[in-house]
């Protein structure tokens, strides 16, 4: 049993600099701090996401922020309502939500408040919340994305000894489907040389794809810090012979060659392709409302801009989910953010030629963004999209 120790937080939610184009995310709040689920590619153990001061008592000790929803309530609002990652880093409902409930409260005042919700998690606790889920699916907009990375129960008691079965992942997704809640598959990450043969990925494809809105397929594991550490280690003791593979393959980088991203990308896109499944989640779509009105104007435009600053992120996903490279079209996030947050419509840049003024539009862009005002959609992303024919 960890040790819970509750401590109370100046601040809970965190806006990125940049939309994310994988899950939409804006915000990010994570009520607790340290995780149960003890994954053993678990990257909340570097550094830079630690509040421990040892990394091995990451699932022994577990920070409970008690006062988050306070905080919260407090605190949105100073922000636009926009897509919120529960959480950022660790797993909302691991076993300590069981006893506080923070995460259902956070629902609960983001639901109020109208700001949708990214849940990702391992756990079918999440079902508890069901209600509230409905709730948002009809007044805004909310998703919840399962981790399932192998239905193989005996590399499992390696990589997540701790976690709710992939078939009990599997149980939830088809309720929270059949309650009409949005909900998909994180296949993140693919673990190199243990995850990433074909047959692996047929098979998580395959049996979520009945049920699942989407599949979110991350070839690109990560290795650094305590991380590294610990996850080297593991291989060394249970698949020795795997520890040259992952040193030839990584070398002195945190992420795996380009060339290995794109050929796993590929495989995985021909699959999706084959069971006629989105590798993707559709752009959110939900309304400009603003409970504090003299904060934030809340005109048709910011919507409008919202919408195309997401159709420009998304035509930059495929790009790079084909490539391999999620930095490969920069000028795509930049021109987006941009446009995001406007205070004025998109369309007076249009009408007075001036659409190349807005940083990260180039010819390209603003071609895209013509064609877009014009036909509420463009070619670029018809383009990209021909994978799934
Ligand atoms: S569930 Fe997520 S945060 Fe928790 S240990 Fe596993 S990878 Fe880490």
């Amino acid at each position: 049993m960890p040790k819970f120790i509750e401590i109370e937080s100046k601040s809970i939610i965190y806006r990125h600099r940049f939309k994310d184009n994988w899950f939409w995310v804006r915000y990010a709040i994570n009520p607790y701090r340290g995780c149960q689920f003890t994954c053993s590619y678990c990257d909340a153990l570097t550094e830079k996401y630690l509040i421990h001061g040892d990394y091995h008592d990451f699932a022994k000790e577990i920070y409970v922020k008690r006062n988050a929803p306070f905080i919260l309530n407090k605190e949105l609002k100073k922000f636009r309502p926009d897509v919120v990652g529960l959480s950022g880093v660790t797993d909302p409902y691991q076993p300590a939500e069981e006893k506080y409930e923070l995460t259902r409260k956070i629902i609960e005042i983001l639901r109020r408040n109208q700001f949708p919700v990214h849940i990702s998690t391992k756990s079918d606790l999440v079902l508890r919340d069901m209600d509230l889920l409905k709730e948002m699916s009809k007044d805004s907009w909310c998703t919840v994305s399962f981790t399932i990375i192998t239905f193989d129960e005996n590399i499992l008691a390696y990589l997540e000894p701790s976690a709710p079965s992939p078939k009990r992942r599997l149980s939830a997704i088809k309720k929270l489907k059949k309650a009409e809640i949005q909900v998909g598959v994180n296949f993140i990450p693919i673990i190199p040389h243990i995850l990433d043969d074909k047959n692996n990925i047929e098979d998580v494809i395959k049996k979520t794809s009945k049920y699942a809105d989407y599949i979110l397929i991350g070839s690109g594991m990560t290795l650094r810090s305590n991380q590294r550490t610990r996850f080297l280690k593991l291989l060394k003791i249970n698949f020795p012979e795997l520890f040259d593979e992952y040193k030839k393959m990584y070398k002195n980088r945190t992420d795996p060659p380009h060339q290995y991203l794109q050929k796993i990308n590929y495989i995985a896109l021909k699959l999706c392709k084959k069971y006629d499944i989105k590798n993707y989640i559709e752009p959110p779509d939900f309304k400009v409302v603003s409970p504090q009105q003299t904060l934030i104007p809340t005109d048709d435009f910011i919507k409008e801009n919202r919408d195309l600053a997401q159709h420009l992120l998304l035509i930059a996903f495929l790009k790079e989910y084909k490539s391999g490279n999620i930095h490969s079209n920069w000028n795509y996030h930049k021109a987006a953010e941009r446009i995001e947050n406007l205070d004025e419509n998109i369309l007076k840049h249009y009408h007075e030629g001036i659409l190349t003024d807005i940083p990260g539009v180039g010819l390209k862009i603003q071609e895209i963004i013509e064609d877009y005002l014009l036909t509420g959609t463009s070619h670029e992303l018809e383009k990209e999209m021909t994978i799934y024919g």
